[in-house]
């Protein structure tokens, strides 16, 4: 059994985080070698696995999400576009922007145990990633390794699972968002709506009340996912 540590959760403790070189990614020591093993895997089938983004600490969160309430970073919709948050209330608000950012302290990136990933045969260097949905299915440049990662996750050697697989009408669909199952359930379990609460009434959140006011709908719809 692993001690609950309630920085960990909330992404304001680094001591379990460890450094990777060769994936040039940040990730709980013990989701280290699993993550290593998955990429083993995916060179043995002809793929470089690469990170685009792994850990991320609350304040990196919370810079995101203030710019994003700010009108300093985009927000899309459905499709991916801009929208002019301006005409929003600010319930609305909100709600668009938890379809693709996770509010501060419930990141489960702030575990260390999930990563983004993609990858591909051959990487054209000059390639700009976008992390779309686009990207993994059809013609996309790397839906050869998502349909060899749909093979892979489904034999579960590796224990990564993409937790915002389906569209649940909560967070937007990310096939490329993976997470390390033995730890990030127990994390998922142990962060609780009234941990995250406490965190939130003391941090600068934009649009704090209104994420306070709504909190147990938040933790239903995009939170609690398993
Ligand atoms: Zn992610």
């Amino acid at each position: 059994m692993i001690d609950q540590n309630n920085g960990l959760l909330l992404g304001l403790d680094e001591r379990e985080l460890v450094d990777s070189p060769l994936l040039g990614c940040r990730i709980h020591r013990q989701g280290l070698d699993p993550l290593l093993f998955l990429a083993e895997r995916a060179a043995s089938a002809g793929f470089i696995l690469k990170v685009a983004s792994s850990y991320r600490s609350f304040e990196r969160q919370l810079l995101i999400w203030n710019n994003k309430a700010r009108g300093l970073r985009p927000v899309l919709n459905d499709a991916g576009e801009a929208i002019d948050i301006n005409v929003l209330s600010e319930r609305d608000k909100v709600f668009a922007i938890l379809r693709w950012s996770a509010l501060p302290g419930a990141s489960r990136h702030h575990w260390g145990t999930d990563v983004d990933v993609y990858g591909s045969a051959h990487m054209d260097p000059e390639y700009q990633l976008q992390l779309t949905v686009a990207e993994t299915q059809g013609d996309g440049p790397f839906a050869e390794f998502h349909c060899w990662l749909n093979d892979e996750l489904a034999q579960g050697s590796s224990n990564f699972f993409r937790p915002y697989a389906q569209d649940r009408g909560g967070v937007a669909p990310e096939p490329w968002h993976l997470s390390y199952a033995p730890l990030a359930t127990i994390f998922s379990r142990q962060l609780t709506q009234d941990l995250l609460r406490g965190q939130l009434e003391q941090t600068d959140l934009e649009l704090k009340q209104v994420v306070l006011d709504n909190l147990d709908e938040i933790f239903q719809q995009f939170i609690r996912i398993d």
